[in-house]
């Protein structure tokens, strides 16, 4: 017989997609068995991102949330590789995990063990973390799927501002002007802000976009100028309506004298890229760079939103300060409508950020190499000066390639399928094959990573636990528990939490304070907090119950303050040292792998509407397949003519690491000499691994975020039999 609910309740959250941080109302019902499940989710009308809006990922949240599918149900171990994984109890697994990596550290060292963790966990999960691997173990390899998505821009805030995090926030999609997309196809990867900006243009005619993408994506065709640039010129691009702006004297000469340094060093390189040469270098006619040069240069509110196709790229850094050089130069930066925009890829990659969760920093934007901070976390975290290494870890692609080399022994991965992700990923099989110790901690059984771990940790996931994530705007929203977590699935910062104890009592120093005393999100969220006092990113006057009470806030929220901050650097002081603003030297230089004979198509990868990342979660919804049934490759009509190619014909895609098969699709949204594939499809849909078989792992210098965007290919028939 049906069972009748009892009691119907609905929990406020958050989304757990992308970095527009949406709220959500989840509905529930108990019934007289006491079972609990998931009912509804519809947005959130009191939630400042999205006013109760919620895109199509979001409003499938509850047909996510309710199937048990593949969900990883209790711990597994095996004694030895070959040997299938058994299930086990918690205090079994929790025992076996802290025993392999303690044994590790006390053989090889702390460098011989890392972490690889996920921007989809909360603030309070990456805390404990992070806290283990630098605070604990000693070692500063702890790296996050954030590395792919944001460290370039989080590299070009530093070296601009003196400080992560964007000057902006969600009402300046209301105030601006001119509207300057770049390598951002809002539309699929932020659509409820897309919608904002929709209303925005609707209710002002005289509201511009300008939509820098190789592709003719779903944001350009909403464009009033798209600028169908060459994969990788962003920064000719940028430099070439610079140099148009400074010829013009579109500049705000008084912004720059009194709070910037530099320009006249960017200046003398900028002579060179005159518009002529700097559009022959993207492709596009002159007269269309300069026109976007004078719409920006010329509104009195100009705001630029750019995501992955800055930042995925190996000379992210340049690009991101490009970008941030046109708002320096003419004064559009901390004021309404305003400023370099970076979107946040994943739910909380900024709360990733400020709790120091990478590989390259500390907690509260903390420089690793910094001994006055190394000093200050010490303090805070109770430890004897010189326990934090101050040598940076290792990131993404360098912490799996020290895998496969054997120097690091054992990894740790939580909620991230890096055997899917990662650029080649043949290379991090043949790395996860060879590490002496694999745990996976994840909600999903059926990943493709999940098939190489010793340990396998199951891990509560939305809808069943709480903590808080802190969204594109630097919002901090709290994310609760609607359902109890099924089978022995476990919050991930008690999962975490509990080897640490473990670690702890066979590491720590006798009579040494205990660190992993916090036994709750919001007492881990305190400490957190703790840490926070003073830095930019203050959250003094932030809790759990604060939030609870005054809902999402926006950071810096020090102690005295009545509310967060809107925007920062109105008053024109900036971050540095001296207050100022940097302009830096930002040459054009060309795309990390150049087409040959061999490889004579450019790549590009991107997001498809309704899909997330590797599927986990949006794979489970049939809805979610309608717009984008099946995986494709798409190539321009008169490339597939000249190639005799048809669509609907399997495909090899082939690059210097590998190659996968895709059916063909026929588009001219896709530049002559590119094709496109989205990032989505896994070994759950395909024969192969997905694009990332053929993607190449070149990072940035200085964020050290890879090339995701950008591979030589070559496509030819697929031949069976
Ligand atoms: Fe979720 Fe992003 Fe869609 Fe909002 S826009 S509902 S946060 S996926």
């Amino acid at each position: 017989a049906p069972r009748l609910p009892i009691e119907r309740r609905s929990t406020r959250s958050t989304c757990c997609y992308c970095g527009v941080g949406c709220g959500v109302l989840i509905h529930g019902a108990r019934d007289a068995q006491g079972h609990e499940r998931i009912t509804g989710v519809e947005g959130d009308p009191q939630h400042p991102a999205n006013f109760g809006r919620l895109c199509s990922k979001g409003r499938t949240l509850a047909d996510s949330a309710r199937s048990l599918h593949g969900r990883v149900l209790q711990p597994e171990l095996r004694r030895q590789r070959g040997e299938p994984r058994r299930p086990v109890d918690w205090g079994l697994a929790l025992d076996t995990v802290a025993e392999r990596l303690s044994g590790i550290v006390e053989r090889h060292g702390p460098d011989a063990v890392a972490f690889y963790i996920s921007g989809q966990l909360l603030t309070e999960d990456y805390y404990v973390f992070n806290k283990l691997a630098k605070g604990l173990l000693g070692t500063n390899n702890i790296d996050t799927n954030s590395r792919l998505c944001m460290s370039s821009a989080v590299t070009g805030y530093k070296l601009a501002f003196g400080a992560d995090g964007p000057p902006t926030c969600y009402e300046d999609l209301e105030h601006a002007k001119t509207v300057l997309f770049a390598g951002s196809n809002a539309a699929y990867a932020h659509p409820v802000l897309f919608r904002r900006l929709e209303d925005a243009k609707a209710r002002d005619p005289g509201v511009r976009w300008i939509v820098i993408d190789p592709r003719r994506t779903d944001t350009a065709a909403m464009a009033d100028l798209h600028l169908p640039i060459q994969p990788g010129t962003d920064v000719a691009l940028f430099n070439g309506m610079l140099h148009h702006l400074i010829w013009e004297g579109l500049l705000d000469q008084r912004f720059i004298d009194a709070h910037t340094t530099g320009f006249a060093e960017l200046k003398q390189l900028l002579r060179e890229y005159t518009p002529r040469m700097s559009a022959e270098i993207c492709g596009i006619p002159a007269n269309d760079l300069v026109t976007a040069a004078e719409w920006f240069g010329r509104s009195p509110a100009a705001l630029s939103l750019y995501c992955m196709g800055l930042n995925q790229s190996a000379h992210g850094t340049d690009k991101n300060l490009a970008l941030i050089h046109l708002h320096l130069a003419t004064g559009q930066v901390g004021r309404p409508g305003a400023g370099p925009f970076s979107l946040t890829g994943q739910p909380n990659a900024m709360g990733g950020r400020e709790v120091g969760g990478m590989a390259t920093m500390l907690a509260a934007h903390r420089e690793i190499t910094d001994d006055a901070h190394r000093a200050e976390v010490e303090a805070l975290w109770t430890l004897a000066p010189g326990t934090l290494s101050p040598k940076p870890g290792l990131a993404a692609v360098e912490l799996f390639d020290a895998v496969r080399a054997g120097k690091v022994k054992a990894v740790w991965i939580a909620c991230t399928n890096p055997v899917h992700s990662m650029p080649d990923i043949g290379q991090v099989r043949e790395a996860l094959q060879r590490a002496e110790y694999v745990i996976v901690q994840d909600a999903f059984a059926d990943t493709d990573t999940v098939p190489y771990a010793d340990a396998l940790l199951p891990a509560a996931t939305w809808g069943e636990k709480d903590g808080t994530v802190t969204n594109s705007e630097r919002r901090i929203s709290r994310v609760r528990a609607a359902v109890a977590a099924p089978g022995q699935a476990k919050p991930d910062w008690w999962i975490v939490r509990e080897v640490a104890r473990r670690i702890e009592a066979r590491l720590a120093a006798p009579g040494a304070a205990p660190l992993f005393a916090a036994d709750a999100p919001a007492a881990i969220f305190d400490e957190h907090r703790a840490l926070t006092v003073g830095r930019d990113l203050d959250i003094g006057g932030l809790d759990h119950a604060r939030l609870d009470d005054d809902g999402p806030q926006q950071w810096p929220f020090p102690a005295d303050a009545a509310q967060g901050q809107a925007r920062r650097y109105g008053d024109g002081v900036f971050a540095t040292a001296d207050g100022r603003a940097r302009f830096h030297v930002t040459p054009y230089r060309p795309v990390a792998e150049q087409t040959s004979a061999r490889f004579p198509l450019r790549l590009l990868t991107g997001r498809l509407r309704d899909q997330w990342h590797g599927m986990s979660r949006t794979g489970r919804v049939p809805a979610l397949f309608a717009h984008s049934p099946e995986p494709g490759l798409r190539m321009h009509p008169d490339d597939a003519a000249r190639r005799g190619l048809k669509a609907g014909e399997l495909m090899r895609i082939v690059s210097k690491r590998g190659e996968l098969v895709l059916p063909l699709e026929l588009s001219d949204e896709v530049l002559s000499g590119t094709v496109f594939a989205a990032m989505h499809w896994s070994g759950q849909y395909l024969s192969s691994g997905g694009i990332n078989e053929v993607s190449q792992p070149a990072v940035d210098a200085r964020s050290r975020q890879p090339e995701l965007k950008h591979a030589a290919v070559r496509v030819e028939k697929a031949a069976f039999g």
